[in-house]
């Protein structure tokens, strides 16, 4: 298959090598030379401009930035570009509108078009072992399906277009909620007087179990491997967690739906960040207790 990649930074330059491994001749295009230069070697052919990437493209896949991107590297270079009934795969993280009024100008100009961001960093995206989560209908998701496989643990059909956005910031909300209470709790746990190691190994198999505290325990030295254990270098950056969950506030409200509990985390991280944090992993809300 001939499949045009759009954006080859952190989480894309990974996944079109895969897809280069699963045997498909992959077209790619990014704004970095850097970023082209280590695509050539992992096998892409690399274009001067999106235009000529996406001009024989049976699938496009676009892993860009934010979503005033997406919209206009899709309106003004792949719409009406790419030959017509083409596949589109987003598998950026954009707001749920956006990525709604994108698929339907892309329908409009008779392309199929699903969003499918993603759960799981750049060791998934190098390992090949994202979780997609699909928004679009029945006979999209089955093409999509096929061309997100090579880069995928788990491929999951959300349900009509756009709710690929909706699970991944509705995930994403959870995951900051759940992470600064572990990080509360851990706090709380050492200043009443018992060890945080000795509070990790109740809790993991108590009722206060979660991802951040069995899988990714943020503090150094203690539970699971993470960050936490290298300064909070690598990992999932602050920054991003920030821009995860501003676009879950931005869904809360079109969606009318009461989040506190979103809001107070999106303050937290805002602060965070604004002191100079954000590129350290979301784990480091723990140095702040
Ligand atoms: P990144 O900044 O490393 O990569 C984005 C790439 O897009 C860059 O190489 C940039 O040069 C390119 N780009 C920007 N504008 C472009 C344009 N107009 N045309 C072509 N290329 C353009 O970001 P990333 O970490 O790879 O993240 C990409 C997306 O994946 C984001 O939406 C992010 O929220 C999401 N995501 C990231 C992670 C992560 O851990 N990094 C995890 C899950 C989801």
């Amino acid at each position: 298959m001939k499949i045009a990649f759009i954006g080859l930074g952190n989480m894309g330059g990974g996944m079109a090598a895969n897809l280069v491994k699963a045997g498909h001749q992959v077209h790619a295009f990014d704004l970095s030379e850097a970023a082209l230069a280590k695509a050539r070697e992992h096998g892409c052919e690399t274009f001067s401009t999106v235009p000529e990437a996406v001009a024989e493209a049976d699938a496009v896949v676009t892993m860009l930035p934010n979503g005033g991107i997406v919209k206009s590297v899709y309106t003004a270079d792949v719409i009406g570009k790419a030959p017509k009934g083409a596949l589109f795969l987003d598998c950026s993280t954009i707001d749920v509108a956006t990525a709604r009024e994108v698929a339907q100008l892309a329908g409009d100009a008779g392309y199929i078009m699903v969003d499918a961001p993603v759960s799981g960093g750049i060791a998934a995206a190098n390992g090949g072992t994202l979780t997609f989560m699909v928004g679009g209908t029945a006979e999209a998701f089955a093409k999509a399906e096929a061309v997100l496989k090579p880069m995928a643990k788990a491929v999951i059909h959300a349900g009509q277009i756009g709710s690929g956005q909706v699970a991944k910031m509705c995930n994403n909300m959870l995951l900051a909620i759940h992470m600064i209470g572990t990080c509360e709790a851990m706090a709380l746990a050492e200043k009443a007087g018992l060890s945080p190691q000795k509070f990790y190994e109740i809790s993991s198999k108590s009722t206060g179990y979660c991802w951040s505290l069995n899988d990714y325990t943020p503090v150094p030295g203690v539970g699971a491997a993470s960050p936490a254990d290298n300064d909070y270098q690598g990992g999932f950056a602050s920054a991003l967690m920030l821009k995860d969950l501003r676009l879950a506030m931005e869904g809360a409200q079109g969606a009318r739906a009461n989040v506190p509990l979103g809001q107070h985390a999106t303050k937290i991280y805002e602060a965070f960040v604004e002191g100079g944090n954000g590129a350290k992993d979301f784990g480091a809300i723990f140095t702040t207790l």
